[in-house]
């Protein structure tokens, strides 16, 4: 069995929508699918929040127009016999998002548990329409059986009881079903509060229902051909990136494409499923297969991407002996905290320590670091302890990259002639990607001379 996710420009126009069917119907006997909220929605629920918290009375008119939208994908594409049904339960569901904002207008506040109640109202509705529009479809609401719970404050999947849920959820699918799942959304285990998955979640929902129950594969449809060898606004000449592993897949949506949500990879890598990633516009298009293993004809160098908003810490050593332990207790005391370190080091000073995070983090990143290492900044064994923002972390990712020194240098010789300063750059721990710090402002410059290089 398959399970197939269509994020939101897949069912965000009636047009989107009548590939999204021809795609669905085609399939012979069962499957599960995940839909995304309509394009765009989800941003436009919480910008209309902002605004009905913060007094501007437009957000009726945001309101207005969210109605409409979905009024009108109903009348063009839902069947007759179907039209009162599925009016019926999205007009409740329109109501009752519209009373969350009345709420937040009289409370001048948004609080983050009502923020995650308005954004799950896109979801609810486009897999209500979705579910009308295709043959044999069968709504499974997943606020019942996607489980979340807290970590530091972040509510991430409770993967073992949402795996028993989705199990005991899809045990009695029907013969030629088409299961249609709202994605991104879910509940706390603790207190039954709509909670979800995070921005670009509903990749993650089909992950988690594809692990439980053994599929095939998992496609995601989308809007692009595939996973590319770098950004085509960017790089003139990327292309589709035919094959790759889920190793190479992962690495290179943690270094910013956009591709798919990075958690997702995780349960089906661990079950050996693979993942397809297929254009919803563009149904013949061959796509990207991810599997676990590299194939014969794979391209050594798989993809170049850039990732921004990175910040780096770095302090000096007064002796180099001490770089070991140092080290560790520094990554130790960020990492404690969840808080996600970028592995690199200085290009060429050993008695400097640099450690890479997102910018989002950085502050609280340093906080911990003056506080694990008062002792020896009093001391004097470390001086200089700072933090350097606007920075990006270029990928270059690939299978075997330890051993690709001479690439390696060719890369650091080129970037440094074109006067792009490397901050830092990888340390050799990835066998996966190669890392080059840079200012963010030369991002532009790099990406197409790396690729150029590489490719
Ligand atoms: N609708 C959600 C978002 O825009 C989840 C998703 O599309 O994956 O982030
Ligand atoms: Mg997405």
């Amino acid at each position: 069995m398959k399970v197939l996710k269509f994020g939101g420009t897949s069912v965000g126009t009636v047009e989107s929508l009548k590939n999204v069917k021809n795609i669905v119907d085609s399939i012979e006997g069962n499957a599960i699918v995940v839909v995304s909220a309509l394009g765009g929605l989800t941003d436009k629920l919480i910008s209309t929040a902002k605004k009905a918290a913060s007094q501007d009375e437009s957000w009726r008119n945001d309101m207005t127009a969210i109605e409409d939208r979905h009024a009108v994908i109903i009348k063009s594409l839902v069947k007759d016999e179907l039209q009162d049904e599925v009016n019926t339960t999205v007009t409740q569901l329109l109501k009752d998002l519209k009373r969350n904002y009345e709420g937040i207008w009289l409370l001048r506040a948004l609080p983050d548990q009502t923020l995650d109640v308005i954004v799950s109202y896109g979801e609810r509705m486009s897999s209500v329409i979705v579910t009308a529009i295709v043959e044999n479809g069968k709504r499974h609401d997943s606020l019942n059986f996607i489980k979340t719970e807290k970590w530091y404050g972040k509510n991430i999947a409770d993967r073992k009881l949402t795996e028993s849920l989705i199990i005991e959820e899809f045990k009695t699918q029907g013969e030629n079903e088409k299961s249609i799942v709202p994605g991104f959304i879910s509940t706390d285990t603790a207190t039954g509060e709509i909670t979800n998955l995070g921005r670009g979640g509903s990749d993650y929902t089909g992950a988690l229902i594809a692990a439980a129950l053994d599929a095939d594969i998992l496609e995601i449809w989308t809007d692009v051909d595939g996973f590319m060898t770098a950004d085509p606004r960017i790089v003139k000449d990327a292309k589709v990136i035919d094959h790759l592993t889920f190793t190479e897949s992962m690495e290179l949506c943690s270094f910013g494409a956009k591709v798919i949500y990075p958690p997702t990879i995780y349960p089906v890598f661990h079950k050996n499923i693979p993942i397809k990633i297929l254009n919803t516009f563009h149904a013949e298009a061959p796509g990207s297969l991810i599997t676990d293993n590299s194939l014969k004809e794979d391209l050594p160098v798989k993809g170049v991407t850039s990732l921004k908003d990175t910040s780096l810490i770095s302090f000096e050593l007064k002796n180099e002996n001490e770089l070991p332990v140092l080290t560790n207790r520094a990554f130790n005391a960020i990492s404690k905290d969840g808080i996600k370190i970028i592995p690199v080091s200085n290009p060429d000073n050993n008695f400097i320590i640099d450690i890479a995070v997102g910018s989002g983090e950085a502050g609280k990143a340093l906080k911990l670091l003056e506080q694990e290492l008062a002792p020896e900044i009093s001391n004097g064994t470390i001086s200089n302890l700072q933090l350097k923002n606007d920075l990006a972390a270029l990928a270059i990712v690939g299978k075997d990259m330890r051993m690709k020194q001479r690439m390696s240098e060719r890369i650091k010789h080129s970037l440094q002639r074109q006067n792009i300063e490397i901050h830092a750059m990888s340390n050799g721990s990835s066998d996966t990607t190669l890392l080059y710090i840079i200012d963010i402002d030369k991002t532009l410059e790099a990406l197409p001379l790396v690729h150029s290089l590489v490719i």
